[in-house]
């Protein structure tokens, strides 16, 4: 066996894969830190199609559908650095703690993931390492660099999810996630209701747990940073102009609030 092509097959991703972290406006001057933890379905050319037919890996299960165009414009709007990862969350979930179940799941809503079935713990960390770390080690060296230089910093993780779950119709246009922070949300939540046209849940469609979230819980919460989710329901954000106008809506929405919390924020 040619030792170089072993040694190949032993990564997860292969010489032509892209670096795991994508990131926009790395030196804005906002205040807001986003981050995408689905924000991307690709799959190591090693894993192939994880046995899945392209109908799987282009639905929810996979990634954050519409996320992506409305963080880069959102990003763009307020001059905030995001930080995203672009692999499959089918490959590694990269908002769940490496040790549950669910951080590689073998089954999806119904669907089973054959290509993580039976995952040596050796394959397992494999994908930690070269997707799951990269991704939050540069999270965590970006807030270090910004309490460093005393620049406030407000975490805004980004999700969207899927209007029908397991058979039930969600109402929420948008849901705030959150768990500890008492100084976002109820600011969010109350600037999403103004709106007027919106159905906002509360912790919903889901709530934010030590157990079943990461980002939230270890760069928000352990870091002090004052800190949200946002959750954007997907059949809005589907096409270039419902995430033109949900970028310009949270640009908005998240520039008063920046006005209002400027005086309280300290790095
Ligand atoms: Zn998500």
């Amino acid at each position: 066996m040619n030792s170089e092509r072993a040694h190949e097959t032993s990564l997860v991703l292969g010489a032509s894969d892209v670096h795991p972290v994508f990131e926009l406006n790395a030196a804005g001057h906002s205040p807001f830190l986003l981050t995408g933890d689905h924000y991307g379905r690709l799959i190591p050319k090693p894993l192939g199609d994880l046995g899945l037919p392209e109908s799987e890996l282009v639905r929810h299960i996979a990634w954050d559908i519409g996320i992506a165009g409305v963080a880069e414009r959102l990003s763009n709007h307020l001059g905030a650095h995001l930080i995203a990862q672009r692999y499959s969350r089918l490959v590694i979930d990269c908002n769940r703690p490496p040790h549950i179940a669910s951080s590689i799941p073998i089954l999806s809503e119904a669907t089973a993931i054959a290509g993580n079935d039976g995952l040596s713990r050796e394959d397992a960390a494999t994908r930690r390492r070269e997707i799951f770390d990269p991704y939050h080690q540069r999270i965590d060296s970006v807030i270090d660099a910004r309490l460093h230089a005393k620049q406030p910093t407000i975490l805004i993780a980004l999700h969207s999810f899927t209007p029908v779950y397991a058979g039930v119709r969600r109402p929420w246009h948008i849901g705030t996630l959150y768990h500890r922070d008492n100084t976002l949300p109820p600011l969010l939540l109350s600037a999403l209701r103004a709106e007027g046209d919106l159905v906002v849940g509360d912790n919903e469609p889901y709530a934010v747990g030590d157990e079943t979230d990461y980002t939230i819980p270890v760069h928000g919460e352990a870091r002090g940073l004052v800190n949200s989710g946002i959750e954007i329901r997907q059949d809005l954000i589907a096409d270039e102009s419902g995430q033109r106008q949900w970028a310009e809506r949270l640009a908005r929405i998240l520039g008063a609030i920046e006005e209002r919390l400027r005086p309280d924020l300290t790095a």
